[in-house]
């Protein structure tokens, strides 16, 4: 007799940086413990089902990508409203779309599982009585920090955001200001805060909480968010560390620059990308440009048109110096530096690349996802932490985890130097005897250790399994009577 199998429904914000780990998630489901997966999937556009991450995953048996009616926000928000608020705004939107969906299915889902900006949906999977879990594709920290918000009262707000007080978290390091997260610096988007307290009073009401981490990463923040005298006060929902959950490298990976890469020495390429969305200045991509070349060591980059050029829609069409440079790289730089480096306008084989040998440092913005991709290949960084959860994150990199360097000029609006690019570069890259890279190494093999059978985090995922197997065994007791 066939055993039954749960049904797991994914619902997964707007952006690769959620995509990708809600779809590593539902694959590790149907392949570890044989669920069938949806993952319902809320964009702007239809573009994204062009996506390779689409295609991969929908070819998996039992795991099903459906993209929900691309929703129309433009009306609703006016033009100052961070991205944070926008996601918000859309999850919002479609959330009838979701109940639609999720109403009509022949076999109800077992259980939800959304991820930090769909928390809304907690009550569409109360009204189907499934099983109901947040998914946080970052920190256990950044938990920590997310669920502290509500209790936080307006003088300890007013001392951390106006006064630049250190944010104190009990159980837990303060968060000093230079590495807050966004909400506290946005000082024009009012509702930011608004929002992120909601979702943060939220997410306790779930079931469990899936966090993107694992226990030996972060053990003194996960026994916060366990122990009553501290986060355990204000979340009853257990907290499961099942990560690295990270998009492995796809069979035919060949490309031009994969081919050059095969060229090069053993880790001796630095990889610099600032993820999907982080753009730079134009004074600061200029001087990264300088700095790369002072350093003299081998790069691929993946440039992004800095935000504050108007002819950045020009990228591709040609206004570019004499032997193609664009026009917001130092002249003469491709000439200067095309026996050693390789610029990839706007999107790489990141996971490959971060996989290949010759790739020996990466030059990131923190996001976990990258963050994650770099400790699974034992690559050191440096931490050049831009918007969101990043500067936590390069705080932890840096002075817990001791496998990065992190830019001194942290101020605001100040561009990092050439000179500092440079001899933060050259000391990740020549980073035998410093340690960085010894320890990146170690925390290779402990990621993973942790998702092979027996490994912690693989239990935490075997429990959340066994839920909701046992929630499906109690529906089909009831519906037989
Ligand atoms: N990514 C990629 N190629 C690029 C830029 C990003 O494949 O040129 C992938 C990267 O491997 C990662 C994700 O997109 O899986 C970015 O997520 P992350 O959390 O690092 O940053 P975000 O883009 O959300 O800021």
């Amino acid at each position: 007799m066939q055993t039954l199998k749960p049904h797991a429904a994914l619902l997964a914000s707007p952006g690769m940086g959620h995509l990708i780990p809600v779809v590593e998630l539902g694959k590790r489901l149907t392949a570890h413990y044989g669920f069938y997966v949806t993952i319902f999937v809320v964009a702007s556009d239809s573009s994204i089902e062009e996506s390779p991450i689409f295609g991969s995953a929908s070819a998996l048996d039992r795991l099903k990508i459906v993209l929900l009616p691309p929703v129309d926000i433009s009306g609703l928000i006016d033009s100052t409203a961070s991205v944070v608020t926008q996601l918000v705004m859309m999850m919002h939107e479609a959330l009838p779309s979701l109940r639609a969906a999720i109403s009509t299915m022949r076999a109800r889902p077992t259980a939800l599982v959304v991820d930090l900006f769909g928390t809304e949906a907690l009550a569409v999977a109360e009204k189907f009585n499934m099983l109901k879990y947040v998914f946080i594709a970052s920190t256990a920290r950044f938990l920590a920090a997310t669920i502290h918000l509500p209790t936080i009262d307006g003088q300890t707000e007013h001392e951390h955001r106006i006064m630049k007080k250190p944010l104190e978290i009990p159980g837990l390091e303060p968060v000093r200001f230079e590495d807050t997260l966004d909400l506290f610096r946005n000082q024009t988007d009012k509702s930011l805060y608004a929002e992120y307290t909601r979702i943060g009073r939220e997410i306790p009401t779930a079931d469990g909480i899936l966090v993107n981490t694992w226990q030996d990463l972060e053990p003194s923040t996960m026994h916060a968010l366990e122990d009553d005298k501290f986060l355990g006060r204000v979340t009853k929902a257990p907290v499961y560390p099942v990560g690295p959950l990270v998009r492995p490298v796809g069979p035919n990976s060949k490309s031009e620059v994969m081919n050059w890469l095969d060229m090069q020495p053993v880790e001796s390429v630095i990889y610099v990308s600032f993820g999907s969305g982080g753009t730079l200045s134009a004074e600061q991509t200029a001087e990264l440009a300088w700095g790369l070349e002072l350093s003299q060591q081998r790069f691929v980059w993946v440039v992004h048109p800095p935000m504050d050029d108007d002819a950045s829609g020009n990228f591709f069409n040609g206004s570019n110096g004499q032997d193609g440079t664009p026009n917001y790289l130092p002249e003469g730089f491709y000439t200067r530096t095309h026996d050693r480096g390789v610029v990839v306008p706007m999107w790489a084989p990141q996971t490959e690349i971060l996989a290949h040998e010759s790739v020996g440092g990466f030059v990131s913005h923190c996001g976990w996802n990258s963050t994650l991709e770099s400790i699974v290949n034992g690559v050191p960084m440096v931490a050049w932490p831009l918007y969101a959860e990043q500067g936590m994150n390069a705080a932890m990199l840096v002075e817990k985890l001791g496998m990065a360097v992190r830019p001194r000029t942290r101020a605001a609006g100040r561009a990092v130097g050439r000179e500092e690019i440079a001899e933060m570069v050259n000391s990740v890259m020549k980073s035998k005897g410093n340690g960085m890279r010894t320890r990146a190494k170690e925390l290779q093999r402990n990621a993973t250790g942790v998702v092979r059978k027996g490994g912690s985090s693989h239990n935490s995922l075997t429990q959340v399994a066994r839920e909701c197997e046992v929630k499906l065994y109690s529906l089909s007791a009831k519906a037989l009577g």
